[in-house]
């Protein structure tokens, strides 16, 4: 057993160090928005149940203070007053407001947390292998060929954003959280298994991890040749572009990516960038340079949210600029059924209306890029559109992704229903059950 521990020898840094801001900071930095009082304490109500972490190139860089709090970017990781139901936001401002206990603080936001439906896709539940003497803590083994790993020291985010599917992982709530550390147990389930060509470390954000510490995740996996690719879940590039510029590690860093490359494996950065103004800093150019100086390919991907970039020129602007520097535009996603989604979720026909018009401007080398997607418990379900077939308006559906690989790429419908959001708001149309279905 090779656990991977913390502890890091000490570097000499070269730039601004990292600096996070978090929910103590919040009053002030709403002040800064503009917000009253009252809505401050209401945001901090917000706070008490869904995590908030920003940082200093966040609130220096990206976000626009004249234009908050209905700059995307202020949206995109500040908590709303109205983000949660009205009553529990009262219920909350209330205890804030008398300064109750924390204890009674957290035993109500865990009750409202409790109702946001945590774990989407039944990640908890269904994901996780059993192997040898039990499950493997922080896998999950969902399609043949990919792992996700959440290395326990990955847990959190340069800064959090306000729609995170895995919002869950950030709270206090151990029971709600998914990690591991066991390198040598991950490597023995992959030999066990080798149909897995690609293993995916997600969090939180692997690059959170100092090089000494993400070197011992990566290294072992370097021998096995059935691995044809490992790939990064990160928004790194967005929120904190230094890690590979002026960080103390980002040349070690840099020099383990080319080690992966030299080991003959793809390194795919999936790179989560969700509005076009974190593309435009000069120091992300230059990390995005570096990176793909190592023979590393960074892929990109977001969901489509309402309020934030649920606009077809804010996904024209990302995926041309994207395409300009180097990188591959990957995924469109729906906004997954957890946490605040009522507030974020945009109907899929009108998803579907945004990628079109988005991806009908850009040149073919941009149209890598496939959505709406729903990562649903059956698997990665794209809308290809609304169609009128003998007389009846439907939505035409196919798998990106499935857990059962016999329904890869094979069209379905639904009923066309104005308001749906998710995979479960869909009824068959042509058919008395989905093709999932038993
Ligand atoms: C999206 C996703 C993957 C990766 O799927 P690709 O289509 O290969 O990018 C793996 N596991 C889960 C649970 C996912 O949601």
């Amino acid at each position: 057993m090779t656990l991977v521990n913390d502890a890091a020898p000490a570097v000499r840094s070269t730039g601004r160090k990292f600096r996070a801001f978090t929910a103590k900071h919040l009053d002030e930095l709403t002040a800064r928005a503009g917000l009253s009082p009252e809505q401050r304490l209401a945001t901090r109500a917000v706070a008490t149940v869904l995590p908030f972490r920003t940082n200093a190139y966040v609130i220096d860089e990206l976000i626009d203070w004249a234009a908050a709090p209905d700059d995307p970017i202020y949206r995109l990781v500040f908590p709303q007053p109205d983000m949660l139901p009205e009553a529990d936001v009262a219920h909350l401002t209330g205890l804030l407001r008398r300064e109750a206990p924390k204890a009674e603080v957290e035993a109500a936001a865990h009750a409202v947390r409790m109702k946001l439906n945590p774990h989407p896709a039944g990640q908890m539940e269904l994901n996780m292998p059993s192997f040898g003497d039990g499950k493997i803590p922080g896998m999950q083994h969902k399609y043949d060929e990919t792992v996700l790993y959440f290395p326990k020291q990955g847990q959190t985010c340069h800064a959090y954003c306000t729609y995170c599917f895995r919002w869950a992982q950030f709270v206090g709530d151990a029971d709600l959280k998914m990690a591991g550390d066991d390198v040598d147990q991950l490597r023995d389930y992959l030999v066990a298994h080798p149909e897995v060509t690609s293993v995916l470390f997600t969090g939180g954000d692997a690059m959170i991890m100092g090089e000494p510490v993400l070197r011992r995740y990566l290294e072992p996996l370097l021998e096995l040749d059935q691995l044809e690719s490992i790939r990064i879940g990160t928004k790194s590039l967005a929120y904190w572009p230094q890690k590979f510029v002026t960080d103390p590690d980002a040349d070690d860093m840099l020099r383990m990516f080319e080690q992966v490359v030299d080991a003959g494996k793809n390194l795919a950065f999936m790179a989560h960038f969700t509005h076009p103004r974190e593309l435009e800093p000069l120091v992300l150019s230059e990390a995005v340079r570096r990176i793909r100086d190592t023979g590393a390919v960074i892929r990109t991907q977001a969901p489509l949210i309402r309020s934030i970039n649920d606009d077809p020129a804010a996904w024209e602007s990302m995926w041309r600029t994207q395409t300009r520097m180097g990188m591959v535009p990957y995924y469109m996603f729906v906004e997954r059924d957890t946490g605040p989604q009522d507030y974020f979720a945009v109907p899929l026909g009108r998803a579907h209306d945004i990628f079109r018009n988005a991806y009908k401007n850009v040149s073919g080398l941009a149209r890598t890029v496939r959505g709406p997607s729903m990562s649903a418990t059956p698997g990665k379900v794209c809308v290809d559109g609304v169609v009128d077939l003998f007389g009846e308006k439907v939505f035409a559906l196919h798998f990106i992704q499935a857990r059962n690989d016999d329904l890869v790429n094979m069209p379905f419908y639904a009923k066309y229903d104005p308001e749906a959001v998710w995979l479960d708001d869909l009824k068959p149309a042509f058919a008395d059950r989905f093709p999932w279905e038993a």
